[in-house]
Formats: C-alpha cells, structure tokens, sequence
C-alpha cells in the first residue's frame, strides 16, 4: 500500500489528500495539523449570536476549483452568495464610489470613468493619456505598481489599484508581481496597443460562468473544511491534529516524516505549510531548496469584528465595504458591512463590520494589544463612518505571516524550488499558485497529480 503524508491542515493540504485519495489505491493518507483543529485560515468564531469568519469570508468562482470541489462534496446547494458588492474608497477624508469604467483598478472605458469623484481631473486626463502610449513592454515581469504608474499615473496607482490588487495581498503593489497579481494587465498589454483598451475587450469577452462572482457556504466557508474532513475520514484518511512536522528526513519508505511525538513513514510526502515552515521541513535534504522557500516573504494581516447596535449610525451604511489606501495612514485598510454582504449576520438589531488592519510596510496595528486596537479602529469609524456609539462586541483575530507576498518572477522561483526537491516531495499551498482558495485547491491537486505521476520513490 503507497505510503503518503501531507503535512499541513489547511484547505490546500486538505484538498492534497482529497486528489490523492482519488489517484492512488489503496494508499495509506495521513495528515498532520500543528493545531487541534483543521482549516488553517478558514476560521469562524461564535461572535453574538451568529458565527463569523475572522478569515477569508468568500472565494472567487473565476476559478473554478473551488465551485467543482464544493459539487463534489454535494454541497452545491448551501452556496451563497454575498448580497451586496458595491464598494466605496476612503480618500481626502471622505467616501467614494469605486469609479465606474474601471477593470481591477484600471480605467478600462474613460467614458464611464470621466467625472468620479476619487481621482481628481488632473490624475484622470494624466490617465486617459495612456490611450495614446506606445505598446506597453515587459521584459518576462515586473511590478504591478511599476506598470501601473507608467501607464494610469501615480493617483490612480495609488488610490484605486493599491488598495484592490495590493489588499488582496495585504501587500504593496511596488513590490508584487505583474505576471502573478494582475495578469489581466498583462494579457491586455499583450493583445493591445492601450491596455485600457485591451481590458475593455476582456470585459465584453468574458463570457460568464452562470455564477456569481464570490461564493462562501450557508454556514460558512467551514462548511467546505467540515465535508472534506468528513469524507477523508470516510476515505480511511488519517486525520491526525496537535502534531506538528519537525523535519523530513531519508527513511526506510522513503522518507521519514519527524513530528513532536511520533516518526511516520513515507513515500511520498506533500508540504502543504507556510513557505517558511516548509523551509525548515525540506532543509534535512535540501538546502537550497529551503533557502529559496525562506525568500517568501508575508503580511501579517489582523482582523477584527466590531458589533454596534444599528442606532450608533446616523445612517446604515450602504454596500459591501470600503477600501482605505495607504497615504490615509489609518490603521484601517479595508472595512466591510458584514451584515450587509451577509444578510444572515444579521441579529439582535446589530451592525457588524469586519475591519482588516496591517499590511506590508505599515505594520502599525500589531503594535497595539487587542484592547488599544479596538479604541483606535473605534475612532477611526468615528471619522469614516460617523460612528456615534462604542461597539458592543468585539473579537481579534491575529494572522502572523499568513499572506504570502508574489515578487516579479515568482513563477521562476516556484519553478526553481521544485527542481531542487527530490522526487517523492511536493509542494501545495498559498505560495504557490496564489492565495486564494480556489488557487489553494488547485495547487492540492497539482501535488497530488505529480506525486503520483510515477514520483514517489525513495531519495
Ligand atoms: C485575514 C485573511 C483574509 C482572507 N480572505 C480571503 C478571501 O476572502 N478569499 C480567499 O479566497 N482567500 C482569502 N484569504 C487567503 C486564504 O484564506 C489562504 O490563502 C488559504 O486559506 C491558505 O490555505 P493553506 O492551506 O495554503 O494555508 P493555511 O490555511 O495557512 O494552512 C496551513 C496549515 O499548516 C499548519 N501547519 C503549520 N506548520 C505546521 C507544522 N510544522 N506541522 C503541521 N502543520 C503545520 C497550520 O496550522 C495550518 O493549519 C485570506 C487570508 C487571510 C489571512
């Protein structure tokens, strides 16, 4: 019976050893979690009387992994989809509707985008310039910001694509990877002279998948780690938590995979942790391998929920939330009406926002212990949302190092760790094929099919 252990609880790791326990049989599927429970950065907290994701609230379905995964686990009918996604901008001390003509950002019709009230004429006609710009080139990749800047200015840059693609990372757009975070940019770049024009043409093309953009479960996204877990169980998968990989090492299967209680056999073995940790865990064999992996850096994003009774606004506020770039310096990056994009949320006459905070380069929030956290964000919805009345409930969440960071070239770097891997190991995770969770589930399955494309064999 084929030996296999995944390291790592997550959804990737999770979805790793759905994909194997599809490809190989009979096999013997174990995975090990660090923690006592399973889902990694899918997490809902008991918050009032409803429970709440202090994680990720929702996947995107343009990818279809995650849509495909939840039919298989029967449980296409719990999706839901939020119920709002009109969403604002917070700038110059006031609030904005996302312009209208735009593409993840960009301007993509000046028609539309003309007269918005976040960028001023001034940045607008700077934008509209890239009509007239010769064919945009890049040299294998770059920075989105670095692009960006060239072609729509610094105000746009700044005030619309910093906040959509760099909050998406928690990160900075001078310093994420075109190819990877904005390949719509590129492929526009590419068919087209302009690369509004090029993402006008995208929009008309793209044709829909009947479904709405976001999806997340009835429940809530651990509706999707609770089915997995069940079925992998019933898949005679062993589930084992508290335990937490030490190191790989050469065994008499083929590898042995060291925790803080036990030794187990395997292989072949997939890595579905942090780049960091897989870095300590490949480092017995691997040297080079694992100091590629140690070059990922990651944004420690915080999230908290904030309970007001309706009555603290003079108005309920509208839509799904509001972004926040960076020369606002709030602590605040993002807001989001929970209640309003979750109209299940809704309870007790409350009005529930989740508020994300830290980013890379402006790491001020972990500074603060949870309580002065809580003040400062109050305030600052005092002045963004002309909140009148302390919040009722709240809840913390930190996330250290749990969004990596995609510099230029990433694809080569990612490349480059498995060439340095011996065969028989393999990576899944947020690393590498992106952060999202549909990404996550491609990258469980892309372990799993080269695993088992005739890779497991000893070092
Ligand atoms: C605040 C926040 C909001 C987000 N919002 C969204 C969103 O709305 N939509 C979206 O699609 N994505 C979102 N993401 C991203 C997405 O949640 C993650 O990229 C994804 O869940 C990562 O899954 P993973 O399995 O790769 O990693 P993780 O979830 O980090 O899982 C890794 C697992 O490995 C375990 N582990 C670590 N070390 C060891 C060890 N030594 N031994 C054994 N186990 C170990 C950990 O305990 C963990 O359970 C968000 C992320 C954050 C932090």
């Amino acid at each position: 019976m084929t030996q296999v252990v995944v390291i790592g609880g997550g959804v990737s790791g999770l979805a790793s050893a759905y994909f194997l326990s599809e490809k190989i049989n009979p096999a013997e599927i174990t995975i090990i979690e660090a923690e006592d429970r399973f889902g990694g950065t899918i997490r809902g907290v008991d918050f009032g009387s409803r429970r709440v994701e202090t994680g990720p609230d929702s996947f995107i379905t343009r990818n279809p992994s995650a849509v495909e995964m939840a039919s298989k686990l029967k449980l296409s009918d719990r999706l839901v989809s939020p119920a709002t996604s009109s969403a604002f901008i917070y700038s110059r001390s006031r609030l904005h509707r996302i312009p209208a003509g735009t593409v993840f950002g960009a301007p993509s019709d000046f028609k539309k985008f003309f007269g918005n009230s976040l960028i001023s004429r001034a940045g607008q006609l700077r934008a509209s310039l890239e009509l007239l710009m010769r064919k945009a080139t890049v040299e294998g990749d770059t920075t989105v910001g670095s692009f960006a800047q060239k072609r729509w200015g610094k105000e746009v840059t700044e005030r619309l694509i910093d906040p959509l693609v760099g909050g998406i990372h928690a990160g900075s757009v001078h310093q994420l990877s075109l190819a990877q975070c904005a390949p719509q940019y590129l492929k526009a770049a590419e068919s087209n002279r302009s690369v509004s024009i090029g993402l006008k043409s995208q929009t008309a093309n793209y044709t829909s998948s009947g479904h709405p953009a976001f999806y997340s479960f009835a429940s809530g996204l651990s509706e999707l780690v609770n089915a997995l877990v069940e079925l992998l169980t019933k898949r005679n998968v062993k589930m084992i938590a508290d335990t937490k990989a030490i190191e790989i090492l050469p065994g008499a299967a083929g590898y042995s995979v060291v925790t803080d209680s036990r030794t187990f056999e395997a292989e072949g073995v997939i890595c579905a942790t942090p780049a960091y940790i897989t870095a300590g865990l490949v480092k017995p064999f691997s040297s080079s391998a694992a100091a590629l992996l140690s070059t990922v850096e990651y944004a420690s994003p915080i999230m908290t929920l904030l309970a007001y009774e309706d009555e603290a606004f003079s108005e309920p506020p509208e839509g799904s939330g509001i972004l926040v770039p960076r020369p606002n310096k709030t602590l605040a990056t993002a807001i989001t009406f929970a209640t309003n994009k979750w109209p299940t949320w809704k309870t007790d006459g409350e009005t529930l926002l989740r508020i994300s905070t830290g980013r890379v380069g402006d790491n001020k929030a972990w500074e603060f212990d949870d309580e002065l956290l809580v003040a400062g964000l109050e305030a600052e919805m005092k002045d963004v949302l002309g909140v009148r009345a302390r919040s009722v409930r709240q809840n913390v969440t930190r996330w250290d190092r749990r969004i990596p960071q995609f510099k230029p070239f990433h694809s080569q770097l990612v490349h480059r760790i498995r060439e340095e891997l011996p065969p028989g190991v393999e990576l899944a995770g947020a690393p590498f094929l992106g952060v999202g969770i549909p990404a996550c589930i491609s990258s469980g399955s892309l372990a799993a099919e080269r695993l088992t494309k005739g890779r497991i064999k000893p070092c």
